[in-house]
């Protein structure tokens, strides 16, 4: 699968964002070594911190079906002309399985800029820090 498509994917989710909120529909697709595709969209909830972001929708997907490993590339689209990258918590919960993970923030016209999770959150928490 090529970025443009895994773009694509995440662009196409945002159709499922339960957003009455923010109005912010954000959706995410995690692409594997194996070309499999977990997505996700931002869920929101009258108690707002109970809200989940569109990629960690994504991670839960991923991880309740077993796949905890050989993530590749997150494709995370917003909406507006900005690109969508994730926000802390997100960044943290994706450190936990793949720190060397690619990140494709992308915007609503479909534009993206790419940089590794490592970049993101660098020097992150994580299973090894815990040795
Ligand atoms: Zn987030």
């Amino acid at each position: 699968m090529t970025d443009k498509e895994l773009v694509q994917r995440a662009l196409e989710m945002r159709n499922f964002s339960y957003a009455p909120y923010s109005h912010f529909a954000v959706g995410a697709a995690l692409l594997c070594e194996d070309g499999t595709v977990f997505t996700g969209c931002n869920v929101e909830n009258a108690a707002y911190g109970s809200t989940i972001c569109a990629e960690r929708t994504a991670l839960v997907k991923a991880v309740s079906e077993g796949r905890t490993t050989g993530w590749t590339t997150l494709a995370i689209a917003g909406s507006g002309a900005d690109f969508c990258w994730p926000c802390g918590a997100c960044r943290q919960m994706l450190y936990e399985f793949a720190p060397q993970l690619r990140v494709l923030a992308v915007n609503e016209h479909g534009q993206f800029q790419q940089a590794s999770l490592s970049e993101l959150l660098p020097m992150g928490f994580g299973p090894s820090s815990l040795k």
